[in-house]
């Protein structure tokens, strides 16, 4: 059984117990209100209530899922094709000159809420919103000894 399946979505009780906590699932379910932009099948997307930059989205998979390592590639694929057609409109609407698309997986990553969700963020010359990273180097064979481990998990 592959980590996905063994994640994958939760079911009868516990699938009622994560719908009504989380604050994604109760947007989906009308529960409480939101500026939706696009709506598929399996995809919902709508404005960040505190943005980085007017007209910063989310686009979420209408089913719960808490990030990239349970949620199944058939709904990754469907928000992606999402986010793309999205990041295309808020460029054109807010006439940014960039666009980020972020997804966070975890407290350390930065996630807050706990359903898959990517932003999509205007971005604007001196909008003082870039990212704050510090790049560490590697240490001699270092590189090559995790691109082994990475490619090994790959297979
Ligand atoms: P993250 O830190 O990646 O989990 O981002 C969660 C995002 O959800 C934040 O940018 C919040 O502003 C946004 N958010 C939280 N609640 C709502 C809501 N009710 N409607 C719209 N956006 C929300």
């Amino acid at each position: 059984m592959t980590g996905e399946k063994k994640q994958g979505k939760p079911r009868g009780k516990a699938r009622e117990k994560v719908q009504e906590e989380c604050v994604f699932c109760r947007i989906v379910q009308g529960k409480i209100p939101s500026a939706k932009i696009l709506e598929t099948g399996s995809v919902l997307a709508f404005l960040d209530i505190a943005p980085i930059n007017k007209g910063h989205s989310l686009v979420i998979p209408k089913a719960h899922y808490s990030g990239i390592h349970d949620i199944p590639e058939k709904e990754f694929r469907e928000v992606a094709a999402a986010v793309k057609r999205v990041a295309s409109a808020v460029k054109r609407a807010t006439a940014a000159e960039g666009i980020n698309v972020l997804q966070a997986n975890g407290k350390a990553a930065g996630q807050e809420v706990m359903h898959f969700h990517a932003h999509v963020i205007p971005r604007f010359s001196g909008d003082n919103s870039g990212f704050k990273w510090q790049k560490r180097p590697y240490a001699e064979g270092e590189m090559q000894a995790l691109q082994g481990k990475i490619r090994v998990e790959l297979k």
